[in-house]
């Protein structure tokens, strides 16, 4: 039986849980342990700290795993990082006191900088030729230059709020995060068949995600101005009707472009414009 290890809460936990039900691995909620079975596809979920998901994976104690890229970076376990799954997105950035003065990275030679993630921020001043004392510290790494505990930090970002209250500011974006499902290497034939079916399922989940169905009326007239205005997966469909100068037409549409492209097709004069939810899209 697969097993796929994943965050036991966090900011990670629900939309690992939602990836796996949108693929259709679904468990009972009521009773969580701390590895159960799913209901309806043969793997067994592990719940786990994220800081232990590289390991488990490594070692082969769970197939596969959902975790943040960051934590892949850190750890340095040998697993295979299968896919890039769209969520829990961030950025590992070196931060200074906001009144310092900021010139390059020569900034950081001689400086304590606290971060909890030591190896990857390592990797990078030595590549950098740049040599400062590294503090690890696994909480509020944030508060340290305040506290008086380092010169500045390396730390996870994604809106900057924090550093902001804490008055720091942030100088070098070192490392660029999202979710990424990892597998243990040389997994064999059986359990990559399920592998692979479950990262097409995936595929099919991430594909849908942020796009829309469109349906609209049209005078048959704009037709080939509107087929310029939408992109298709290949052309969008069209369909007569009773009035014989006006067709339907339905297509999908990347949710960035939806206002955009809907203003367009206004323009050129349709009518009865609906917009519907998407759920996968099997290709
Ligand atoms: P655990 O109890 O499982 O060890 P944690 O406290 O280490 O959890 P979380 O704060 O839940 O970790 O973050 C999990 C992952 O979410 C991070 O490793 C990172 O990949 C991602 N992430 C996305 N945005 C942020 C953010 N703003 N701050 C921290 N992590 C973020
Ligand atoms: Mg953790």
């Amino acid at each position: 039986m697969l097993r796929i290890a994943i965050q036991t809460k966090g900011r990670l936990n629900e939309q690992s849980m939602e990836l796996l039900r949108d693929a259709g691995v679904t468990i009972k909620e009521e009773k969580r342990k701390f590895l159960m079975r799913a209901a309806d596809f043969p793997v067994e979920i592990l719940f786990l700290r994220d800081d232990d998901i590289p390991q488990t994976v490594a070692m082969g104690a769970a197939d596969l795993g959902i975790v943040g890229y960051n934590e892949v970076a850190e750890k340095g376990y040998e697993v295979d990082v299968l896919k890039k799954l769209g969520f829990g997105g961030c950025r590992i950035s070196l931060a200074i006191p906001k009144n310092d003065k900021y010139e390059g990275l020569e900034y950081f030679n001689g400086k304590r900088i606290a971060t909890s993630y030591p190896k990857v921020l390592q990797k990078f001043f030595d590549e950098n030729n740049i040599k400062a004392e590294i503090h690890t510290i696994t909480g509020s790494v944030e508060i340290s230059p305040a506290a008086g505990l380092a010169d500045a930090i390396f730390d996870i970002v994604s809106s900057g709020g924090t550093l902001v209250t804490n008055g720091l500011v942030e100088v070098e974006k070192v490392l660029f995060s999202e979710a990424v499902l990892i597998g243990t290497p040389g997994l064999d034939a059986e359990k990559m068949a399920v592998v692979e079916q479950l990262m097409s399922r995936f595929e099919s989940v991430l594909t849908g995600a942020g796009k829309k169905y469109l349906l609209l009326n049209l005078p048959t007239a704009a037709l080939e101005e509107a087929i310029k205005i939408l992109p298709a997966m290949r052309s969008p469909t069209v369909i007569p009707l009773a009035q014989s100068d006006w067709c339907s037409l339905q297509t999908v549409v990347d949710q960035n472009r939806l206002w955009d492209v809907i203003e367009k097709l206004k323009a050129i004069g349709a009518e009865g414009i609906l917009v519907l939810n998407l759920e996968k899209i099997v290709l």
